[in-house]
């Protein structure tokens, strides 16, 4: 048996993240199930950071991560973890009312600039502006070097101390004398807490705990990348459908695209579906000139969300020693830093991180859902 402070599992984003923070302040052993850390839904994200695609609470743990990912501490990567990339809302005469409504929810909290057709164009030159008409451009958005930053992390936690073990699943989880005794692999731990940072699986942990599921979902995202024949891709934004239901963004010579579905699944490797492929290509296809003939690589990850779609970041309430970090949906890359430091907050019971108050640890905490 092996003595821990704290036990995290998952060494996706969420469980990388929570490692490095807490191993500030004791013994932390780090368990993934797969070989390579990432391999889930970290490593199949549209590695986005974006002051205005989430609301409420999500939108301030986005604005309380920008300062760590704006600046890093000095030993965590050796390059700049944002690059820009604005986030242009694109809506047809339709869909005038939905740019009303992401400006009132966006609150002030971020620019977002209104475009009209031309402007569109201008912006980016392969969209129609006889189908689309306005526009709204986030230009303080960025994209987030997201290998760099889980890299970071898990070798920041490796630094502090961290034993992480990959290739090694959690299969069993006691609580005996008041504390946690953890199967991972062959290794017994004990430890005082453990995090569930188990992204598709964190009901499944809790399960193993005796601790009721929140009734965490799934939700599989497919993805893909196209060649942009004939256009200079230099300064193009990202491109987001008002409503949604479809986005591309350029990617250094091509671009990526996506149907932004949300299927339901089982916990599992997700694998992309054909038909959300070819749904994607018509609705970009619709409102550009692109002429989509093959795609290069297609892929699908799990995006998972608690019952209010607002992530899960606390003590469970009737287990002790139990802290959920779980429900990162669409949001997980942007909102780590300060999910981190918020979870580290809360198990050292040391003052709540910069940007997050009472309330909004309040609305994320496991109890609204009991
Ligand atoms: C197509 C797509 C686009 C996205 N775009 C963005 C974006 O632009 N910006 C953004 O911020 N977010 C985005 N996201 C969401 C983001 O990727 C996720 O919120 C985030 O990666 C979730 O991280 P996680 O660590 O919770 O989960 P995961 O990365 O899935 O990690 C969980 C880990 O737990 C491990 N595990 C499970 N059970 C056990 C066990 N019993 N024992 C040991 N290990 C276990 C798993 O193997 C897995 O590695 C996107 C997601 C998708 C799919």
């Amino acid at each position: 048996m092996e003595r821990v402070d704290v036990v995290v599992v998952g060494a996706g984003i969420a469980g990388a993240s929570a490692a490095y923070e807490l191993a500030a302040h004791g013994d932390v052993a780090l368990v993934e199930r797969e070989p390579v850390a990432g391999y889930h839904t970290t490593g199949r994200s549209a590695a986005l950071y974006t002051e205005s695609y989430e609301k409420g609470p999500v939108q301030l743990l986005t604005l309380a991560s920008g300062p760590f990912l704006r600046d890093p501490p000095d030993d965590f990567v050796d390059h700049p973890l944002l690059t820009p990339l604005p986030v242009l809302y694109v809506a047809t005469a339709a869909q005038l009312e939905t740019l009303d409504r992401i400006v009132a929810e966006v609150a002030g909290r971020t620019e977002l600039r209104r475009l009209g057709g031309e402007e569109l164009h201008q912006a980016c030159p392969a969209l129609d502006p006889t189908r689309l008409v306005a526009g709204l451009l986030e230009p303080a958005a960025h994209e987030i070097d997201v290998h760099a930053l889980h890299q970071g992390y898990l070798r920041g936690a490796r630094r502090r101390g961290t034993a992480t073990l990959l290739d090694t699943a959690v299969t069993a989880l006691r609580r005996r004398d008041r504390r946690w005794e953890v199967r991972a692999g062959e290794t017994v731990l004990v430890a005082d807490v453990v995090v569930d940072a188990a992204g598709a699986w964190a009901d499944e942990v809790a399960v193993l705990a005796d601790v009721e599921p929140l009734g965490l979902t799934p939700l599989r995202r497919t993805a893909f990348t196209f060649g942009a024949e004939g256009h200079d891709l230099t300064g193009w934004p990202m491109v987001v459908d008002a409503d949604e239901r479809f986005y591309f963004k350029p990617e250094r010579d091509q671009l990526m695209g996506s149907l932004a579905d949300e299927t339901p699944s089982e916990p599992c490797d997700a694998r992309p579906e054909e038909i959300d492929v070819a749904l994607a290509i018509e609705r970009i296809t619709a409102v550009t000139d692109f002429t989509i003939r093959s795609v290069r690589r297609t892929w699908a990850g799990l995006r998972t969300f608690s019952p209010d779609r607002l992530p899960v970041v606390g003590f469970e309430p009737t287990a002790d020693g139990f802290l959920w970090l779980a429900g990162q949906g669409g949001f997980g890359i942007m909102t780590a830093p300060a999910m981190a430091r918020l979870a580290a907050a809360i198990v050292a019971g040391g003052p709540l991180p910069d940007g997050i108050d009472p309330d909004l640890a309040a609305a994320v905490a496991p109890g609204r859902l009991r």
